[in-house]
């Protein structure tokens, strides 16, 4: 299935939604881009990272004026503590206002949830972002999955704690996977290469372009959608944005396309 995003913009908000997603109806999901927000500067103007050194007021008013225009409460927020690890949190009422009014959590690059009205927040900026859904569980999931998350099969780990804590079956899962640095822009070394030949149980044919010169272009979206498969998840439930940040910096967060003097977008769902 390849299905261009669904593009809204609300009271200047711009924002990005799956199809496939939103036809579920139990849930509410967006990703943000960089349009729409107050921060200034290398942080204009939808800038959703505390921690990059953009004046905290800018940040908090970016997520209320994002959580008014794509429907969510700015108070049920849970945010992801990311550090390219392949660990998985599951999150309840408990942990609602964690990195945005209480302290951040350590270590965590998925949030999974079965409690309604509970946000998950996960962060990106070229990375790839791995949305889940179970309508039969009624269960939620966001992974943030740059190289190491991708061969440390962050996105399988995500279905492996769906199943342990929510009794969720792989073949019931719609999954999305959101705007990342394309093939086309995504140079990557040979140390890179070399984890990625090694990850288990999927094939690697197509996943990367020798350059020469020890340099790759590397398919971050393929590799994580071959490992959806090998996870269980039937391809015609995986959606595709298809969508390259770096050669859409104008709309989009890119780390490479800024030399990483940046804002960051984040993903946002919730069970209603
Ligand atoms: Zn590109």
């Amino acid at each position: 299935m390849v299905i261009k995003m669904e593009f809204h913009k609300n009271n200047g908000v711009e924002y990005l939604t799956f199809p496939s997603f939103s036809h579920l109806g139990f849930l509410n999901h967006a990703f943000s881009t960089r349009c729409g927000g107050v921060s200034q500067g290398e942080f204009a103007s939808m800038n959703l990272s505390f921690g990059r050194g953009d004046p905290q007021d800018y940040v908090i008013a970016n997520y209320q004026r994002f959580t008014e225009a794509a429907g969510f409460d700015f108070n049920s927020l849970v945010t992801s503590a990311q550090d390219h690890s392949a660990n998985v949190k599951n999150v309840t009422d408990a942990d609602k206002g964690i990195g945005s009014k209480k302290p951040p959590m350590h270590s965590v690059d998925a949030i999974i949830t079965n409690k309604r009205g509970v946000t998950i927040v996960t962060y990106y900026a070229d990375c790839t972002p791995l949305f889940f859904a179970d309508p039969v569980t009624r269960s939620i999931g966001l992974a943030h999955a740059g190289w190491r998350g991708t061969v440390a099969q962050i996105a399988k780990k995500t279905v492996e704690k769906m199943a342990a804590d929510f009794g969720t079956r792989p073949q019931d899962l719609v999954c999305a996977i959101g705007p990342c640095i394309g093939k086309c822009c995504y140079e990557v070394d040979d140390t890179v290469i070399l984890k990625v030949t090694q990850i288990a149980n999927i094939d690697k044919n197509g996943l990367f372009t020798n350059k020469g010169g020890g340099k790759y272009m590397l398919d971050l979206q393929e590799t994580n959608r071959r490992i959806l498969q090998s996870a269980g998840v039937l391809p015609q439930n995986i959606e595709l944005a298809n969508l390259c940040t770096k050669c859409n910096s104008s709309l989009l967060w890119s780390h490479r396309a800024t030399g990483g003097k940046r804002g960051t977008m984040a993903a946002f769902m919730a069970i209603k």
